[in-house]
């Protein structure tokens, strides 16, 4: 079955709930099976600088479910998350993007895969990193450690592993 690496992202609180309730609607799904999930990561807003601070994960998941199949499923849990977004990059309940199928290169209206602006996030490469630091990811053709050793500084600076107590 298809290998998909899926980004989940969330500024709102109760952001790690957010998180958690995604994951389960993801198991929930008889032809997705979650294989592995990140840490959680907190980070900096990019963008949009005026806003709370955001929870990112990454989880490695098989599926049987062609690329646009699956965006519908992403959409349909943001969806239920209730996310309500005003502003391009500004707060939302829940972000879910897709960031690798399989080694597959998808250019198409709704989908571009791997996600087009991956290599510059840390919130993604990280957690990827975490959980297969030597994949190749196509279209750059490097490692995901090749990727996070581009990133600039800064931008590690902006980024930590969450703690709930902190
Ligand atoms: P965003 O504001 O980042 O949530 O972008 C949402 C839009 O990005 C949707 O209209 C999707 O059709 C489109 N999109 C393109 N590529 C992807 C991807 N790899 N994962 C999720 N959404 C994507």
């Amino acid at each position: 079955m298809p290998v998909v690496f899926i980004a989940l992202g969330t500024n709102l609180e109760p952001r790690a709930a957010h998180l958690e309730k995604a994951l389960e609607l993801f198991r929930s799904f008889p032809d997705v099976e979650v294989k592995r999930v990140s840490s959680i990561y907190e980070s900096k807003p990019v963008g949009y600088l005026d806003q709370p601070d955001f929870l990112n994960l990454v989880f490695e998941a098989e599926t049987d479910l062609l690329p646009v199949d699956l965006l519908d499923r992403c959409q349909s849990i943001e969806e239920e998350l209730g996310r309500v977004r005003t502003i391009r990059f500004g707060p939302r309940t829940l972000d879910v993007d897709i960031v690798l199928y399989r080694a597959e290169i998808i250019e198409e209206e709704r989908l571009i895969v791997p996600h087009p602006r991956m290599q510059e996030r840390a919130f993604v490469l990280l957690p990827l990193q975490e959980l297969n630091p030597e994949l190749i990811v196509p279209k750059w053709n490097k490692t995901v450690n090749e990727l996070v050793a581009e990133l600039p500084a800064n931008d590690l600076e902006e980024i930590w592993k969450y703690a709930p107590e902190s």
